[in-house]
């Protein structure tokens, strides 16, 4: 499997000759060159895709359902003391 574009992030890379030792690979989306090895991006790329992830999963309210579901074991203990 290609590596992701350092750029845009997308797998559609392309060989592209070797720089100083270092496959260089070409994206085919945006074009640019980037070279294997070179982490930086590669971290930024991951935030980028944890971000997209964390907004995705609000967006549907899996939070919301979280925070109900632990005010709803909240109030079964309370209900469960005051019965004792
Ligand atoms: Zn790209």
């Amino acid at each position: 499997m290609s590596p992701a574009c350092k750029k845009c992030g997308s797998g559609e890379s392309v060989k592209n000759g070797i720089v100083k030792g270092k496959q260089r690979y070409r994206c085919r989306k945006c074009g640019c060159n980037f070279r294997a090895g070179d982490g930086r991006t590669n971290e930024r790329v991951a935030a980028k895709k944890a971000m997209c992830i964390l907004l995705y999963s609000m967006a549907k309210g899996s939070y919301q359902v979280a925070f109900s579901n632990t005010l709803n074991a909240k109030r079964q203990n309370e209900h469960d003391v005051a019965s004792k």
